[in-house]
């Protein structure tokens, strides 16, 4: 990708800078009700949520803990996407009310592993917080208890999500022009 496919200009906006902030406040109020005295753990999935997440949880008006896992995937000999823990949780998850707070899910293969993966460590109960759904792309069934907004098959980018590193710091969501 050259520097000019890098620029601001090479990116349509999908979902605007105001949306984002409402439906997140949203989102952050909904949870502060329904988890009220419980003893919540916020679990961050790094790299994508790291935006997200920062400004979910200064929405909770909640007594919580947050902590973060990095995962990647990767493809081996058969077609289904494999994912694998690069960082782990350093929090003690036993008992706790966890929601794992998620970027963007897409073929669901991500978030189940995820919710396999923690519930191992026995929390008392497992939800998700999920920025993006492309609920057309799942291959996988998986839970998705909060979301901002559904999308179509578009490989997006901003608010965290990347291309190749790239594009995260945007302060919206949208679509890498096809070509300048
Ligand atoms: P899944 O396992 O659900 O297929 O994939 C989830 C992961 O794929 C996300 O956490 C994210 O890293 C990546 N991903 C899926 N769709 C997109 C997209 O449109 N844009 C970006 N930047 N990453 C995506
Ligand atoms: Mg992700």
């Amino acid at each position: 990708m050259t520097d000019r496919q890098h620029s601001y200009n090479n990116v349509d906006v999908l979902i605007s800078t105001e949306d984002i902030c409402k439906k997140v406040l949203e989102v952050g109020a909904q949870i502060s009700t329904d988890y009220a005295g419980k003893n919540v753990l916020i679990i961050a999935v790094l790299n994508g949520s790291f935006i997200f997440c920062a400004d979910l949880v200064r929405i909770l008006n909640l007594k919580c803990k947050v902590d973060f896992i990095s995962v990647s995937s990767y493809i081996d000999t058969q077609t289904q996407g494999r994912v694998k823990v690069v960082s782990g949780i350093k929090e003690d998850i036993i008992g706790k009310d966890v929601i794992i707070v998620e970027d963007i899910v897409d073929r669901g293969f991500t978030l189940d592993f995820l919710i396999k993966e923690i519930s191992l460590k026995k929390p008392k109960s497992i939800k998700t917080c999920v920025f993006l759904d492309k609920k057309c792309a799942r291959e996988m069934e998986v839970a998705v208890d909060y979301n901002c907004f559904k999308i179509g098959n578009d490989f997006v980018v901003g608010y965290g999500l990347d291309c190749s590193g790239f594009f995260r710091h945007l302060p919206y969501v949208g679509k890498i022009k096809e070509s300048v």
